[in-house]
C-alpha cells in the first residue's frame, strides 16, 4: 500500500501550500509507470510511481519538464517534486485535464518550433535520462555527428548486440556509423528537444491548448523531434505545416528523418524484439543506399 499521505507531505513542502491527498485515483494509459491523481478540484496533482531504484529517472523527467517550461513556448506540466516513499520513487507535477476533445494541432506545431528556438552551445545534456525504460545517455558534445554516433545510434546498436542481435544488423549498422558525417552534414544548432515525442506524449487541455509531457530531453537537431512526430502518427495534418511555417526545415530532412527514427526503432527492438529487427534493417538499407 502506497502511503499517499507521505507523498502529500512532500508535495506540501515543495509547493509551500497545504495539500491533502484525498482519495488517490488511479489512471491508465501510461506505458511505464503507475499513475494516480491526488487531491481535489483545482488542487489536483498528477503523480507517477515506480521502484525506488528509478528515482533518477523521475529526477531527469522533472528536470526536463522544468527546462521546457522555462522556454515559455509550449505548455508542459509544471514539476512539483520527486522523492521516495517506502520502496517506491515518485514524481509529482501539475495535473492538467487532458480531455480536450479537439486540439489545436497548428498551435502545437508553432509552439514546438518556438521551443526549438531555445538553443545553447553544446549537444547533449548534463543529465542522462531514459527512453521508454531504456537508459538514454546524453553527455556534452561539441559535435552533433559524434553525439548521434556515440550516444544514440552506437548505444542502441551495442545494446542490440548484447540482446543477441548480431550479424547483419551489426555489419550494416557499422557501415552506417561510418557514413554519419555525410548524412548529417547540415550543421544543426543544439535545440532543446522533448526527445520522446510520439503521439501518446501530446495532449490537449480544455480549449484545445497543446500540452506535451513525459520527455526525454536533450539538446540536439530539432529534426529529431519532428521525425518522431511522423513515426507513429497522432499529430494531425496541420501540425507539420504550422511547424514549417514557423521555422522551415533544411533540404535533406526526408533522409535524416529515417536516421533519427531508426534510433526509436532500434529502441523498440531492444525493448520488444520481434518485427522491429526487419524494420530496423530495412531503414539501415535505405540509408546506406543514400550513401551510394
Ligand atoms: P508513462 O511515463 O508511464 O508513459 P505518462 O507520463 O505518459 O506515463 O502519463 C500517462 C498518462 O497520464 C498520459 O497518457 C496522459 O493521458 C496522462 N497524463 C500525463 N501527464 C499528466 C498530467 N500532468 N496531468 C494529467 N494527466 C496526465
Amino acid at each position: 500500500m502506497t502511503d499517499w499521505q507521505a507523498i502529500a507531505e512532500q508535495i506540501s513542502a515543495a509547493s509551500g501550500r497545504a495539500f491533502a491527498p484525498g482519495r488517490a485515483q488511479r489512471i491508465g494509459g501510461g506505458c511505464i509507470n503507475q499513475a494516480v491523481v491526488l487531491g481535489e478540484g483545482d488542487q489536483r496533482v498528477f503523480v507517477k510511481l515506480n521502484g525506488a531504484d528509478l528515482l533518477a529517472m523521475f529526477e531527469a523527467e522533472a528536470a526536463g519538464l522544468a527546462e521546457m517550461a522555462a522556454t515559455q513556448s509550449i505548455r508542459v506540466p509544471e514539476p512539483i517534486c520527486t522523492g521516495l516513499v517506502g520502496d517506491q520513487a515518485f514524481i509529482a507535477m501539475e495535473h492538467i485535464d487532458l480531455g480536450g476533445a479537439r486540439g489545436d494541432a497548428a498551435a502545437a506545431g508553432r509552439q514546438l518550433a518556438a521551443m526549438h528556438r531555445a538553443t545553447r552551445a553544446r549537444f547533449g545534456w548534463a543529465r542522462d535520462n531514459t527512453i521508454g525504460s531504456t537508459p538514454q545517455p546524453n553527455g556534452e558534445h561539441d559535435d552533433w555527428v559524434s553525439f548521434w554516433d556515440q550516444r544514440r545510434l552506437g548505444f542502441q546498436l551495442d545494446l542490440a548486440a548484447r540482446n543477441g542481435y548480431g550479424g547483419r544488423l551489426q555489419q550494416r549498422g557499422e557501415r552506417l556509423r561510418q557514413g554519419l558525417s555525410t548524412l548529417l552534414d547540415h550543421a544543426p544548432s543544439p535545440s532543446l528537444l522533448h526527445g520522446d515525442l510520439w503521439g501518446g506524449n501530446l495532449g490537449y487541455a480544455a480549449g484545445g491548448q497543446p500540452v506535451i509531457f513525459d520527455p526525454a530531453c536533450y539538446y540536439g537537431d530539432r529534426e529529431a523531434d519532428l521525425a518522431m512526430t511522423e513515426l507513429f502518427g497522432g499529430f494531425g495534418g496541420h501540425f507539420r505545416a504550422a511547424y514549417e511555417e514557423a521555422w522551415p526545415l533544411s533540404p535533406g530532412y526526408a533522409v535524416r528523418k529515417q536516421l533519427y527514427n531508426l534510433y526509436h526503432i532500434l529502441n523498440h527492438l531492444n525493448l520488444f524484439g520481434g518485427g522491429y529487427l526487419r524494420q530496423a534493417e530495412a531503414m539501415i538499407d535505405r540509408l546506406l543506399s543514400e550513401l551510394g
